[in-house]
């Protein structure tokens, strides 16, 4: 952990995020789809979000039935990433903001695999910052100032600058 004395807000940006997940040890949530969002059809059908739209065995419900759709909202589990070959191990686990397993279920009908692609563009990201941010702290002067320029960047962009809500 790079830092720990500053409480960087959680910004909706994922290459600032990683960066300071990065550099505080934070870890990245779990998708809450099905738990704290959720997406319905015309006809009221009820799913964990919109890429699951063709998964029929994810469907929590209709909004005709209230307490049907209660149980199964709150009996609904979310993914962790250590139930996933590819990033129980990964480097990135922990920052990984790509992750999606409704685009997983999309692309391969498996919510339990990663998208390729994905997973590609997350660990290249991933591995110039680290390269980066070491250089950066190697200098005393510039890690100051990109942390003074990334905290006025978090409180910029913060979901409550935003959009008026805490993340
Ligand atoms: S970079 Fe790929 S393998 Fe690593 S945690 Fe993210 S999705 Fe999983």
């Amino acid at each position: 952990m790079l830092l720990d004395d500053i409480k960087f807000k959680l910004i909706p940006n994922p290459i600032a995020a990683t960066v300071i997940n990065i550099m505080t040890g934070r870890e990245t949530n779990v998708c809450p789809a099905g738990k704290r969002s959720i997406f319905y059809t015309a006809s009221g059908d009820v799913y964990p979000c919109q890429l699951y739209y063709t998964a029929k065995y994810k469907k929590l419900g209709n909004i005709s039935d209230e307490n049907e759709l209660k149980i199964n909202i709150n009996s609904y589990k979310l993914i962790s990433r250590n139930e996933i070959n590819e990033c129980a191990n990964c480097f990135a686990k922990s920052f990984c903001s790509f992750w999606c397993p409704g685009s997983s279920y999309l692309f391969s009908n498996s919510e339990y695999t990663v998208n390729k692609v994905r997973c590609l563009i997350e660990r290249s990201i991933a591995e110039r910052i680290i390269y980066n941010l070491a250089l950066i702290f190697e200098n005393e002067s510039k890690k100051r100032k990109f942390i003074q320029n990334l905290s006025r960047y978090s409180q910029l962009y913060s979901p409550k600058n935003l959009w008026g809500v805490d993340s």
